[in-house]
């Protein structure tokens, strides 16, 4: 399969190179020639087949023969791992739970992924690949975990040193082996600024090969879709009625859900749920893209103001207004309305929402308000531990904390100090043994 940039369709590269490239060097994001169809009859028999055997028939034809059938089924047996289930919340009302990972948080799935296309493009290449990856939480953590032990790769996570959770901060910094944490003495956009610089300073490039996990390279992106069809494939018997909502932040996850649609996956439709960072829920109502700077949230791995995969869901719509009005809705919600549904939910059904969840909780609400469609899902993104701080002190008690975060207490934090400061930042990734 080819991929070409949206900034320049005439701008073409292998699924290999997307993904080693990340962005385009127009910064276009990468995106499938053409979207393959999946036969009927796969879509028919869906519930006789097992989760790898989907995985592949979905995943191949974005790949095919770039990463041959056994690799590529070793790579998706390795990222879906772990189980989705389905949660019956209230009547016909669905929680497709995707924080079972090793994070407790969906972007176990592309990152996984992703550490496994790496991975086996990188084999018999003796030049290590260095990831830089900056981080506000989630992401570093996902991606660490995904490509530890990932062999030919190195991994260096920058992140905001007092700016993340505690938990957050023991996932990145006890792995040890080839991922090192980078605590710098700034914010989230100073982390990005140094990574940024990174690939752009000649000397770096000449020294070590480096590369991002950065959330829209493709292959984050495209495996998101393989939840769709796993929750697709127990709701069965709805038929086409089947409705998903997904929290949104910076898009991925539910243009995924659309990319599964357009495969022939027959979902009805899609709510986009965001907090307050409403861009797109705006543009929806009145045709213009006009982001505000991002306010902080209490669903805060959405506090996302300008949307980097919204072009990608323009794209498969052909930026048709009538087509993508028929398959998308989108709402905001504030604070006071997402812990109020996240204290309801808990009280009326013994169901705890994370901040995230309860946004897609209500985005769903809201539809099927409006809508008589008989059954609905909405996508648990993280576990509510992961946000304990955020979670309202009503539901405190409740909050359940799994094995793997216990053992986490127990572990040593190692992060090395680096002062927002590019050149101190340069020499010492240069003088990384890893460094050529
Ligand atoms: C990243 C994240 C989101 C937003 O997903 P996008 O693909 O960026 O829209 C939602 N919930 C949680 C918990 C996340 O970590």
């Amino acid at each position: 399969m080819q991929y070409y940039s949206l900034n320049n369709p005439q701008h073409r590269v292998s699924f290999k190179e997307a993904v080693v490239a990340g962005l385009a060097p127009d910064r276009g994001l990468y995106f499938p020639v053409n979207i393959p169809k999946l036969d009927k009859d796969f879509i028919e028999r869906l519930e006789e087949y097992d989760p790898l055997y989907i995985g592949k028939k979905v995943m191949e034809p974005f790949i095919e023969q770039e990463i041959p059938t056994h690799a590529l089924a070793q790579i998706i047996s390795e990222t879906l791992s772990f189980p989705f289930p389905l949660r019956e919340v209230e009547e016909h009302v669905f929680a497709l739970e995707l924080y079972h990972g090793p994070t407790l948080a969906f972007k176990d799935v592309g990152a996984r992924f992703m550490a496994g296309c790496l991975g086996y493009f990188r084999k018999g290449d003796d030049r290590p690949v260095t990831v830089l990856a900056a981080t506000s939480g989630d992401t570093g953590a996902a991606v660490a975990h995904g490509f530890y032990n990932v062999p030919g790769v190195q991994v260096v996570i920058l992140y905001p040193s007092g700016k993340v959770s505690t938990l957050q901060e023991k996932q990145l910094t006890t792995l040890g082996g080839n991922i090192t944490a980078l605590e710098v003495q700034g914010t989230f956009d100073d982390c990005q600024r140094l990574v940024k610089t990174a690939f752009n300073d000649e000397d770096l490039k000449e020294a070590c090969l480096l590369t991002s996990a950065n959330s829209i390279n493709v292959a984050r992106w495209l495996p998101q879709m393989l939840y769709y069809f796993l929750a697709y494939r127990k709701l069965k018997q709805w038929h086409k009625d089947v409705v998903f909502a997904v929290p949104s932040g910076n898009f991925g996850n539910i243009c995924a859900g659309m990319m599964a649609a357009q495969m022939g996956l027959p979902i009805h439709h899609f709510i986009a749920a965001t907090n307050v960072n409403d861009t797109v829920p705006r543009f929806m109502q009145n045709g213009e893209y006009a982001p505000n700077p991002a306010l902080p949230t209490l669903s805060n791995a959405m506090d996302v103001a300008d949307p980097s995969n919204f072009v990608r869901i323009l794209q498969i719509f052909a930026h048709n207004d009538q087509a993508l009005h028929a398959q998308l809705s989108a709402y905001s919600f504030n604070d006071e309305q997402t812990v109020d549904a996240i204290e309801r939910v808990c009280a009326a059904h013994n169901y705890l929402l994370d901040p995230h969840g309860a946004v897609g909780y209500l985005g769903l609400k809201k539809y099927l308000a409006d809508h008589k469609k008989p059954v609905g899902v909405f996508l648990e993104t993280a576990h509510p531990v992961k946000f304990a701080d955020n979670m309202p002190a009503s539901v405190q008690a409740k909050i359940d904390t799994p094995a793997k975060i216990k053992q986490l207490a127990n572990l040593e934090k190692q992060a090395v100090l680096m002062p927002n400061d590019f050149n101190v930042f340069k020499k010492w990734l240069t003088g990384q043994s890893y460094a050529v």
